[in-house]
Formats: structure tokens, sequence, C-alpha cells
């Protein structure tokens, strides 16, 4: 496994804008591509990470909202989605910003999962939460177009390898408990 560079905003605007690609052959190489990105999510003690953040248009992204099960969705589909809330999120394609998101409670999302079999996805509020943001990276869409704009803002670099660490020593101890289960809602998808 390694631990793949991270798009970041504006300076990769080109591929964190692209509409992504329909994956058409599940393949070594995107097994091997879905293993790199959940890596690459733990070391940025993210929760969610799509494939153009790591500069493949792919539709692929990974997620692991603190259950330390990681899990990928391929060509996701939005079927349902029902209710409104607004919330924090950031973005490791965006260090230092965060921001209140209005978003759908609840979506059901069907697509294939990171051994290739098709599924359908309940998912409600964090994980509806987490779903939509990495749908919306597949769209070249980021948190910031629907942000409350007045609500976005910037914390230092100290604070931001502060939330880092933080979050990776959850993790850890979550790992070490067998996997926890509080989903941790500060980390940046
Ligand atoms: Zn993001």
């Amino acid at each position: 496994m390694a631990i793949l560079p991270i798009a970041i905003y504006p300076r990769d605007e080109k591929i964190l804008r692209e509409r992504c690609k329909p994956v058409t052959k599940l393949t070594d190489r995107t097994s091997r591509l879905i293993e790199d990105m959940i890596e690459t999510m733990y070391d940025a003690a993210g929760v969610g990470l799509a494939a153009p953040q790591v500069h493949v248009s792919q539709r692929i992204f990974v997620y692991d909202i603190g259950d330390g099960k990681p899990d990928a969705l391929i060509n996701p589909e939005i079927t349902l989605s029902e209710g409104d809330e607004i919330g924090p999120e950031a973005c490791l394609s965006i260090p230092r910003l965060h921001g209140d998101v209005p978003r759908f409670t609840r979506i059901v999302v069907t697509g294939l999962n990171r051994k290739g079999r098709r599924v359908r996805i309940d998912a409600v509020d964090y994980l509806a939460r987490v779903f939509q943001h990495e749908i919306d990276h597949l769209n070249g869409i980021l948190f910031t177009d629907r942000a409350i704009q007045s609500s976005l803002y910037e914390i230092t670099e100290e604070e931001e390898e502060e939330r880092r660490a933080e979050g990776r020593k959850k993790r850890r101890g979550r790992g070490e408990a067998g996997g926890g289960i509080h989903p941790v809602e500060d980390e940046p998808i």
C-alpha cells in the first residue's frame, strides 16, 4: 500500500473540477487504487476520500466513519434523498477551511463495494453527509460551493495539525479496541 499525494484546491483545480468517468471494469489496479486511497485517508485522518482527490478521474470513493471497517463505493448512484440538515464540513483538498453545509439527512445509494459486489446502502445522518460530500467530488463539486458562505472560516496550520494528530490518535484507539462505534464528526472528508 502507498500514501498518494492529495490534490489541493485551487492548485489542482482541474482534476477537482472534472466530472469523473464511470469505472467500466474492476481490475487489480482498481483494487490497488482503493487500498492506497484507504491508507491515504487514514494517514490524513479523514473519514472519506474520492478518487479525484488523489488525481484519478474515476467514480470511486472510500470511507470509514469510525467503525474501523473501511469500504469503497464504485459508480455510486443516489436513488432516494430526503430530509434537510445543516452541519459542519471540511475537506482534505481544501486545507484549514471549515463551514456549514446543508445536506439531505437520508440518502439511499447503490453501487459496487470494494469487493465488486453490488450494494444498496441506506445512509442516515453523518454517513449520509459523508456520502453526499464524496459523490459531489465525483461531479467536480466542492463543499465550499454548497456551504453557507458566511459560515466559512479558516483555522491555522497549527490547529489543523493538532486536529489531525487527534484524529489519528482516536483512530488508533478505536483500532486497539477492535473498532469503536463513535463517528468522529470533526474530521475532514
Ligand atoms: Zn472533500
